[in-house]
């Protein structure tokens, strides 16, 4: 784990904060701090879903062990973008798009996935969209209320580390930082 906090406090981030104001070479620490804060500030529909969905982005299937977990902290569900059906690793009622489902949650996090029209047009009523991406022109950035760009294998396991020490229950973890 202290390996976890020297790489946390070294890479450098961009971040896109939620009035559309890039800020640049943050270390994933201040970056995800930024986000729990942000994360503090929205208003979550208390009958819409929150969905944590991953792209072509995740390498191995078994990264999406963390997205779960994502999920799970957040009390949310899972969804992917089509390649990683087409792949065989998810089934299509996992699918968001406009081949797949339209969705209106309340959170939308986008883990790896670009941002094509065919997808993005099925998220289109999220009332917030969080973006992790490597790529800083990724088209889902131009929508995204909060975005992080860079490496998922290295946000998602310091991000999670951060939120679990924080309440160890899942799905309160909203709940638990708007009292705080
Ligand atoms: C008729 C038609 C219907 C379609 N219907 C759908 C649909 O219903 N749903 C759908 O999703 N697509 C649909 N598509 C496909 C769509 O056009 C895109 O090809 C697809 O959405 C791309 O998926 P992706 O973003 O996961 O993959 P990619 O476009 O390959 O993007 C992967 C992203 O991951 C990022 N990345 C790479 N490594 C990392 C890392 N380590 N950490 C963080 N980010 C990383 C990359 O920068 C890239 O932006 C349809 C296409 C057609 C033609």
């Amino acid at each position: 784990m202290n390996n976890m906090k020297k790489i946390a406090e070294k890479e450098l981030y961009a971040v896109k904060t939620e009035n559309g104001i890039w800020r640049e070479e943050l270390c994933l620490k201040k970056a995800v701090h930024m986000l729990l804060l942000y994360l503090k500030t929205i208003e979550i529909p208390a009958e819409k879903e929150i969905i944590v969905a991953g792209g072509r982005g995740i390498k191995e299937k078994k990264d999406f062990r963390t997205l779960q977990s994502l999920a799970d902290v957040l009390g949310g569900t899972m969804g992917v973008s089509r390649p990683l059906v087409d792949e065989g690793w998810f089934p299509r009622e996992l699918q968001i798009g406009i081949n797949g489902k339209r969705v209106e949650p309340g959170l939308y996090v986008a883990v790896g996935i670009s941002g094509a029209f065919q997808h993005m047009a099925a998220v289109k009523e999220a009332d917030y969209i969080i973006v992790m991406n490597t790529d800083r022109n990724a088209p889902f950035f131009e929508r995204a209320d909060f975005g992080i760009v860079g490496d998922y294998k290295k946000i998602l396991p310091f991000l999670l580390w951060e939120m679990e020490k924080k309440t160890p229950r899942t799905g309160g973890f909203l709940e638990y930082i708007k009292k705080k």
